[in-house]
């Protein structure tokens, strides 16, 4: 593109990315397509178009119209060359690792990335001959060493559930990159609204569609987005493997992806109030939100997050678990549950939610305090959100 317009913003690509095709009765929104097959009359196209040699659709498990368009949206938001869905997030993590790693290759990562990605490394990539090596989240020279011990795959999250950490992804992108390794960045706390890994060295980026992509709480989904040839083999496993996002889903995660931006923007600016505010608290003992100054990533993460900290922040309340389980339930403006991202406010204890699964030993290794509470902002007024935690906090005493 020679006499390019500049590229526009992601508050208007959010909106209109993807959605430039014409559609069934000239419809502007687009249609949800349940057809399962897609007929052909010419013997010659149906096989051009099952061979890729022309667009085309074939069968709904391999590719679909609704979907397409909203791996489109992403591929864009993320200024990707490609992008492929699935049905959901682990969806996503697992195919990719599973396409990327062979038996033998060495995958460094760090010890608190997402529960069910933990679960990959601990459990289903060794059973199989992947070599795995967990570095401390908040040790870089312990992730550099083991980077340049080589690897296959780096895999990276920024920032981390549910403290909060940061991670240099440029600084270890480059060290990867130097040793050959493909580097994936687990996206989804952050949204292309924030942040853009492929901007700082990833190969591909990574998104739990079902948290801040949708927005909504109502759609499962995960995407994968980045170099072409990578993306197309891992959409080469998940078009057998089976792990499609449904076009239903689609539907409801596009159309949570035209408010992206405007979601975005008001969660960052209510955690960043929010955590500033927590901070100040006499019955909070610690506030966790890369916006706050005294973060230890915080540098890193003005110069890696130009949009924003992000909706996500974490506080431990003084007097222990039995704290947070007083307050959780005083709050007015809060869902107590296992999600993020969405537009109402979302709490919930890692002790009961992501990381219930582990002892409190084993969550005090990982650096999470038993009372701990993650808060996922969502829409409402700050002013509201404040005065609600006001009178929670109030009530534990
Ligand atoms: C929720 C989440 C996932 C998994 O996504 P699902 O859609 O629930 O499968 C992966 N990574 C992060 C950071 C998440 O928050």
């Amino acid at each position: 593109m020679s006499d390019a317009q500049p590229r526009p913003h992601a508050r208007t690509q959010a909106v209109w990315a993807g959605e430039g095709g014409v559609f069934m009765g000239r419809a502007t929104q687009v249609p949800v397509v349940h057809s399962v097959s897609f007929g052909y009359d010419d013997l010659d196209e149906w096989r051009a178009a099952a061979l890729g040699e022309i667009p085309g659709h074939i069968y709904g498990r391999n590719t679909n119209p609704t979907v397409a368009v909203f791996e489109e949206k992403v591929r864009v938001l993320e200024n990707a060359e490609a992008a492929t869905s699935f049905s959901t997030g682990m969806a996503a993590i697992s195919d990719t690792l599973f396409t990327l790693l062979e038996p033998g290759q060495r995958v460094v990562s760090v010890v608190d990335t997402y529960g069910g990605t933990n679960r990959m490394f601990s459990e289903f990539l060794p059973r199989v001959g992947v070599k795995v090596k967990l570095c401390p989240t908040a040790d870089q020279a312990a992730i550099e060493s083991a980077i340049d011990e080589g690897l296959r795959v780096l895999y990276l999250e920024s920032p981390t559930n549910p403290t909060c950490k940061v991670l240099d992804l440029a600084r270890l992108a480059a060290r990867a990159r130097a040793k050959g390794a493909i580097v994936v960045v687990d996206n989804t706390f952050a949204t292309p609204i924030n942040q853009h890994p492929l901007e700082l060295g990833a190969h591909l980026v990574i998104h739990s569609a079902t948290k801040f992509l949708g927005g909504h709480a109502d759609a499962l989904g995960g995407v994968v987005a980045g170099e072409k040839g990578l993306v197309e083999s891992i959409f080469r496993r998940r078009e057998i493997t089976g792990a499609t996002l449904h076009p239903e889903a689609a539907y409801l995660l596009l159309r949570g992806m035209k408010t992206l931006a405007l979601r975005v923007e008001r969660q960052n600016a209510n955690a960043l109030t929010i955590a500033r505010w927590l901070k100040g608290r006499p019955e909070v003992e610690a506030v966790f939100y890369p916006g706050l100054e005294d973060h230890p990533g915080h540098d890193v993460a003005r110069r890696q997050m130009p949009g924003g900290f992000g909706g996500v922040l974490s506080f431990q309340p003084r007097g222990g678990f039995e704290s947070v389980r007083k307050l959780l339930p005083r709050l007015r403006w809060a869902h107590r549950a296992a999600n993020l991202g969405a537009v109402e406010t979302v709490v919930a204890p890692p002790a009961v939610g992501s990381h219930v699964e582990l002892t409190a030993a084993e969550r005090a290794a990982l650096g999470i305090p038993e009372a701990l509470v993650r808060y996922s902002c969502g829409i409402e007024d700050a002013n509201d959100l404040i005065a609600d935690l006001e009178q929670a906090l109030a009530g534990i005493g």
